[in-house]
Formats: C-alpha cells, structure tokens, sequence
C-alpha cells in the first residue's frame, strides 16, 4: 500500500538482458547479472532474463541492458556486432531500458577504441567517450567518490572495485564522471575520473547509462548502483520507481572493508621510501595486487 493508500503499482516483470556474454565476460562481469536477479525477486519482482549472442539479428525489449568486459580480439568481434545492432541498443535506451557497460563492454559502446595492436574500432557512441590503448596497463583495487547518481543520496557516496585495462578513456563534451578517483588509476590515469553516467535525459535519452571500468564483479559490493539500474530500468522512461529497502548489512560490510584497507594500504605506501615504491608498484601491476 503506498503512503498515499493506493495500491502498490505490480512492478516488473524486469526484462534483463545480457550484451554478448559468449564475448564479454571477465573478472566475474556475469555477477552483475545475477545481483540485479536476485535484488529485483528479493522483492518479489519478476525476471525475465535473455542474452544477445554473436550473430543475433535484434536486441529483445528490455528495462536492464548488461554488458562486460573482454580482451582486444573479443571487442574487434563485438564491435562487428555493434555495427549491425549498436542501432537497436541505442533505440531500447531511447525506451527507457538502464545500461551498464564495463570495460571492454564499455570502451565498446563509445565513439571508438584504438587498440594496442593500433587498429581503430569504430563504436555507436552510446557513450560519449573515446579509448586509447596504452603501453601498459592500469591494474588494482580502486576506491571513488560517486559524482551523481539519480533518486538522491546514496547510502555510501563511494564506488569501490578492481580494474585491469590498457585501454585509456576520455570524456567527451557531454560526458560526465560517474565517480572521481581516490585510489586507483580510472579512465586514463591522468584526469582523475572513473567511468561515465548518462542521467536521464541527457543527451535526449531516458535511460540511465553507466560506464566503468570496475570489475569484481561491480554489482554484489555497490548495491546503490544496481538498485539505481533497476529503479530506472523499471520507471521505462518515466520517473524512477521506489523500490523496498533490502537488509545489505552484508554488502555495505564488504565495501567498506574494501575501502578501509585500500586507504590503509595506500597509507602504508606513502610512507615507503620512492626507491622502494618505484619497485613495487610496476609489480603489482604485473600481479595485479
Ligand atoms: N581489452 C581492453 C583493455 O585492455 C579491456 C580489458 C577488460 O575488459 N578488462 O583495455
């Protein structure tokens, strides 16, 4: 019953759908797909789930759009897939469906990638970002500040999550930081953001799009922005509908376990000498610690 006596609206059924995960799908990127399962029947909302695979011919309706990340050969596959269907993803967002892209998924989804081998993929620019590869790759934890995220205060104005790309990403005009860096490299290393957030409207589109280059997976340790996703996914275009709370004791523990000990760490480094840092770090690039 709603605070005004109406009867809840019936939410859902949530229609889900998975970009490429025959493609796209490291660091556990399926997980995301999964915690926007299990938090939408947590309240009782259906689920309808479906996947886009090499050489589908169209993108199912859908409230939710996921896609993960991959390696350089993987994205020349999907950006071919994208030529054909970049359209028809681009028409389910104009429908109101939410979008999370992550890496590989993400650099795919913007103007275009230049790839370590420098061959350029062109992408449908669903995102307003461009990618460089770069000759080494940004590796670690990161922790950031969340810029915007629609219905209002977070429960934790942090994004936290682990990154491995050699891909360097840019803004363009209209493109907005989903979070800026505390710990961690982001979309170039340089400038200080992470990922790119399309509130509704922007750029004429009433779906909310996220971009990232966190894996982990994102979703299971960051409850605010896959409920953010499903709220809007399931507002269709319209205002983002409110969702019951979930008991995320468990979730906000993880996160701000990571945090904690990101900071720590981070802490304990600035106090290594530079002779010792400068060994370490490339090191754990290359482990990826
Ligand atoms: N291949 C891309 C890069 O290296 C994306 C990597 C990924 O998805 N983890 O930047």
């Amino acid at each position: 019953m709603t605070s005004a006596g109406r009867p809840a609206r019936r939410l859902g059924p949530l229609r889900v759908v998975h970009l490429y995960p025959d493609l796209l799908n490291v660091y556990g990127d399926a997980g995301n797909v999964r915690t926007i399962v299990v938090r939408a029947e947590q309240r009782g909302i259906e689920v309808e789930l479906s996947a886009v695979r090499a050489g589908a011919s169209a993108v199912p309706p859908a409230d939710i759009l996921l896609i993960g990340g991959g390696q350089d050969r993987e994205q020349m596959t999907v950006a071919r897939e994208l030529e054909r269907l970049g359209p028809a993803i681009r028409e389910r967002i104009s429908e109101g469906a939410s979008l999370l892209a992550v890496c590989g998924g993400y650099q795919n989804l913007g103007w275009s990638y230049r790839t370590a081998a420098d061959t350029t993929i062109a992408g449908p620019g669903i995102l307003d970002i461009r990618t460089e590869a770069g000759h080494t790759r940004l590796v670690g934890s990161v922790v950031a500040g969340l810029t915007d995220l629609p219905n209002g205060r977070p429960p934790r104005p942090t994004l936290i999550g682990f990154e491995n790309h050699a891909g360097r990403t840019y803004l363009g005009p209209t493109g907005r930081p989903l979070a800026i860096v505390e710990i961690g490299h982001g979309n170039n290393g340089v400038d200080g953001t992470e990922g790119v957030i399309g509130l509704p409207g922007d750029d004429g589109l009433p779906g909310l799009r996220i971009g990232t280059y966190l894996h982990g997976p994102l979703l299971p340790r960051n409850p605010h922005i896959a409920d953010a996703l499903i709220a809007a996914g399931l507002g269709r275009g319209g205002p983002a509908v409110t969702l019951a709370s979930l008991d995320d004791t468990d979730e906000w523990l993880a996160h701000d376990r990571f945090a904690a000990r990101c900071r720590a760490r981070k802490r304990r480094d600035e106090r290594l000498p530079t002779w010792l840092r400068r060994i370490i770090d490339p090191a754990r690039s290359l482990i990826g610690f």
